[in-house]
């Protein structure tokens, strides 16, 4: 049998940096506090944490003063910088430039949109991270798309803007943008193409991938909303694809009668788990 890894799979350059500049900072032995998961792995979350990273939520955050807190790729809303001054708090931002510039793209956007008394939209999963980001560029004043049963929220007589989750489908978000625009009454309607270039191209990257192989072995965190986008994606191409956050989950009966078995990950998978995946395989 045959154990091919992904060469594309693997972290994108935004939770790399984020991990070079947790990993830096815990060089110097003091620990580090994070907030929110670094990244939507908990395989990765528990090496970091023998390393001194302490993963903390925004309840912990609001408690703090006089330390240092890792910001990650996903970024955070302006309340939480504006918390950071007044307790004396240090940030190590890393959010990821993409996400940086579509905050400022959203936060134009709306001061654009309270002129005309227009509506902000963001497609995306209520409650992610990236998500909370962003609505906090607009006051938590948009309106949150994650399915059709949203759309309804919109007033289309008044103007509209939308943007787009970084992770989210690039398809989806094209079909969703159509939707609107056919129920538009008023005709200011910008749609602003802000899915993260590395996700939508990894689709494309994928499709030839998970064709070329009989059993393919999707590794990746429950939590990861890029992950379970890109497994159904997957599943679409090759139907023999398996969902598993670590080896534990690897089931000997999936490999019965395979002749090529393929492993890859979404842009939060550590590739040394996709090595570590691909090593049970090779042993059983
Ligand atoms: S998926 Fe794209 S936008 Fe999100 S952290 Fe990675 S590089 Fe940045």
């Amino acid at each position: 049998m045959r154990v091919v890894v992904d060469s594309n799979a693997g972290f994108c350059f935004g939770v790399v940096k984020a991990i070079s500049k947790a990993e830096e900072e815990l060089k110097q032995g003091k620990g580090l506090l994070c907030l929110g998961d670094i990244v939507h792995n908990n395989a990765e979350v528990s090496r970091l944490r023998t390393l001194g990273l302490e993963v903390i939520d925004h309840e912990r955050y609001r408690t703090l003063s006089d330390t240092k807190v890792l910001i990650r790729a996903h970024g955070e809303p302006p309340q939480t910088y504006e918390q950071a001054k007044e307790h004396n708090i240090s940030l190590v931002d890393a959010t990821c430039p993409i996400v940086l510039a579509l905050q400022k793209n959203v936060r134009n956007g709306y001061e654009e949109m309270r002129r005309v008394g227009g509506q902000v939209l963001i497609y995306g999963k209520h409650g992610h991270a990236e998500v909370i980001g962003l609505n906090g560029q607009t006051d938590n004043t948009a309106i949150i798309i994650s399915g059709v049963e949203d759309l309804e929220a919109i007033d289309y007589r008044r103007p509209v803007r939308l943007y787009s989750q970084t992770t989210q489908s690039r398809d989806e978000y094209n079909a969703l943008a159509e939707k609107i625009a056919s129920r538009m009454i008023s005709d200011d309607f910008k749609v602003y193409d802000t899915v993260c270039r590395r996700v939508a191209n990894r689709a494309a990257e994928l499709k030839d991938f998970a064709a070329s192989v009989d059993l393919l072995l999707f590794v990746s965190g429950e939590n990861s909303s890029n992950g379970q986008y890109l497994f159904e994606y997957c599943r679409k191409v090759q139907p023999n694809t398996r969902f598993v956050s670590d080896v534990s989950q690897i089931d000997d009966d999936w490999l019965k009668d395979i002749s090529t078995v393929g492993i890859t990950g979404a842009t939060s998978t550590p590739r040394w788990l996709m090595e570590e995946v691909a090593g049970r395989i090779v042993e059983s």
